[in-house]
């Protein structure tokens, strides 16, 4: 890791909100930036190549008055697609059921798995932080138990690989209708999945980005998905997830 690289992740966490970075004992400050590293840098699990399906729009499918308890009874103990072989707990989705904003991830991971909750890993301690300090930052009152997350597969996929366009659709019914009940005035697609879930659009996360979309008449923002922040040193990444955030938050709460 270079100097200049070491400055940018720390600059990364000193944005979050991070004060202090905590070191072994008789360890330099450096070798632990360096061990960071090499836990974020660790060798990824190799994700099956896709069919060149690149768009999933989902069904049209709502029920009048459809509430996210009804729905998420009509999961149930669901065995629908092949997801359900390995997961312990089905992640529904979490926080205000009227919520203004509804971000989107992908599918859990194995935190979420166990514990039922969508983004409370290492990458949902990044997404926390980003809503809590820049709604704070600029002056927005809010905070993550203010907005509602959920995926767009509810089961975790075996070593995280993407979900296939079959998962997708099949459990993409139920993210349709979790947003169709909540209406919130604003959707935050977090990363190519989501992206690809709700959109039809074959581009690029990268040209997508911070610009607005719309899913049935609601407003989309696409972004990248915290899980790539955390794994890039890319410092303009993590600006540019910042200033679509930005964007957001003042859309919908000014
Ligand atoms: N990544 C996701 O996309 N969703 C989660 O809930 C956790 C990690």
């Amino acid at each position: 890791m270079t100097r200049e690289q070491i400055r940018d992740y720390l600059e990364f966490y000193r944005d979050l909100g991070f004060e202090a970075i905590y070191t072994r004992p008789g360890s330099a400050a450096v070798s632990a930036v360096a061990e960071m590293e090499s836990i974020v840098a660790a060798p990824q699990v190799v994700r099956p190549s896709l069919p060149s399906i690149l768009a999933t729009v989902l069904p049209s499918l709502a029920p009048e008055g459809d509430t996210l308890a009804a729905i998420r009874a009509d999961i149930g103990d669901c065995t629908r697609c092949r997801l359900s072989e390995a997961r312990h707990t089905i992640v529904f989705g979490s926080g205000n059921d009227t919520a203004r904003l509804v971000f989107v991830g992908e599918g859990p991971g194995a935190d979420e798995d166990e514990q039922g909750l969508p983004f409370i890993g290492r990458a949902g301690q990044l997404l926390t932080q980003m809503i809590d300090n820049t709604a704070s930052k600029e002056g927005i009152p809010i905070s993550r138990p203010d907005v509602y997350i959920c995926n767009v597969v509810k089961c975790r996929p075996p070593e995280n690989r993407t979900p296939l366009p079959d998962e997708m659709e099949t459990c993409g019914q139920f993210l349709f209708r979790q947003l169709m009940a909540i209406q919130p005035k604003a959707i935050c697609a977090l990363g190519a999945t989501a992206m690809k879930a709700l959109l039809n659009t074959k581009e690029g996360i990268t040209k997508s980005r911070g610009r607005w979309h719309k899913w049935h008449d609601i407003p989309v923002i696409i972004t990248y998905h915290p899980s790539y922040l955390l794994r890039q040193y890319n410092q303009q990444a993590r600006r540019e997830a910042w200033e679509d955030l930005k964007t957001l938050l003042h859309f919908v709460y000014d």
